[in-house]
């Protein structure tokens, strides 16, 4: 069947998300990425949302087999940022109208860690209250697998978004790309307990990981649909050196381009299947590519996370090699991305949280 038939289906079976995967003619590329881009203004609107991205610790107990801040990494110097150094980063993105900002870090489940981060979380919520932005930055987290009792204090001291990326729905490569005491069940089961808690959830995968499949692909696109998440954080595989992952780096140089592509093509696809959620066009992209994050914007995305972790530490968290933006200065950053979005044609959202219409939708439903 023609592209253009699958395209304007208004439900997609897995055999016609396959056949969207699979696109390889130029002109396919091109109808798919005007498709997804007219989807998104219809549901989505043009602006794109922009989300600070504090790396605010590189300590982790986990050891997946890709990471560049994995425990067993021990050449690696750790750090955690002060609570004045996460809320001086907080307030700059908050004042240059970032509208949100996410915490991340390596994994961390002990009480001491769960308090910092509920007391970064309450603070940033206080001092970044203004007549612009009334209710402070909205807040995203990033730290993992943490218990239902812990997710729940987050929750309550203000943070409203959690993302947690399942890396990939085939249950042997995740085994394959995770040591045994990382369990795949335990992953989902942490998704469900932030729905229930709330959250706006996000979750994501890795495109183009060795022996992955388009097939895999196209399961975990149904994955997101059946698991109704409002955010998806998706980018390229990129290799790390100092992990076990480097005895795929012939595989890895072989087919960078081909991964970019299939990374791109994820989104626009992503985009005609899910239609209303937020979309990240991630930092991985500019790994692979100096413009890749505004292609990303150009399939359907709607989100941009510009780096605000400070330099020193920014060069620690390298969770794959080849991370970009690590020779700028952050006063400098703010003009970067917006002349960057702004190139593309699209509108930078400023003070605005730009949440998920998604999650809206999805709870006028259930009640
Ligand atoms: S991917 Fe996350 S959990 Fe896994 S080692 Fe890296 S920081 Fe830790």
């Amino acid at each position: 069947m023609p592209i253009l038939d699958i395209i304007n289906k208004i439900e997609y079976s897995k055999e016609d998300l396959l056949e969207l995967l699979s696109i390889s003619s130029k002109d396919d590329l091109e109808l798919l990425k005007k498709t997804a881009y007219e989807i998104m203004k219809q549901y989505v609107g043009e602006k794109v949302y922009l989300r600070g991205l504090i790396e605010f610790s590189n300590y982790c107990v986990n050891d997946c087999f890709y990471c560049g801040i994995r425990k067993s990494n021990r050449d690696l110097p750790r750090f955690i940022l002060s609570k004045n150094e996460i809320l001086d980063s907080a307030l700059w993105c908050a004042q240059k109208g970032y509208g949100s900002v996410v915490l991340q870090s390596g994994e961390r489940n002990d009480e001491a860690f769960v308090d910092f981060v509920e007391e970064c979380v309450r603070d940033i919520k206080k001092i970044t209250i203004s007549d612009s932005l009334p209710n402070g930055l909205g807040i995203t987290l990033c730290v993992g697998e943490l218990s239902y009792a812990q997710y729940k204090r987050l929750y309550d001291a203000g943070a409203h978004r959690y993302l947690l990326r399942i890396e990939t729905t085939n249950r042997k490569l995740f085994e394959q790309i995770h040591p045994n005491n990382q369990s795949y069940d335990k992953r989902i089961e942490c998704l469900h307990m932030l729905k229930e808690i709330g959250y706006y959830v996000g979750t994501g995968v890795m495109i183009g990981l060795p022996k992955q499949t388009i097939e895999d692909l196209v399961n975990d696109l149904v994955f997101f649909k059946e698991l109704d998440v409002d955010m998806i954080g998706m980018g390229p595989y990129l290799m790390h050196l100092s992990t076990p992952m480097k005895e795929h780096k012939d595989y890895f140089f072989d087919n960078q381009k081909e991964i970019y592509k299939l990374s791109l093509k994820m989104i626009g696809v992503a985009r005609l299947y899910l239609k209303d959620v937020n979309i990240a066009a991630t930092t991985a992209l500019q790994a692979m590519y100096p413009w890749g994050r505004e292609e990303g914007l150009l399939f359907g995305a709607n989100i941009i996370m510009p780096n605000l972790t400070p330099m020193d530490a920014r060069k620690n968290y390298e969770l794959y090699n080849g991370k970009p933006c690590l020779d700028e200065f952050q006063g400098d950053c703010f003009k970067c991305i917006t002349t960057r979005i702004e190139s593309t044609g699209r509108q930078v959202a400023l003070n605005e949280w730009g949440d998920s219409l998604h999650y809206i939708s999805r709870k006028r439903q259930e009640l």
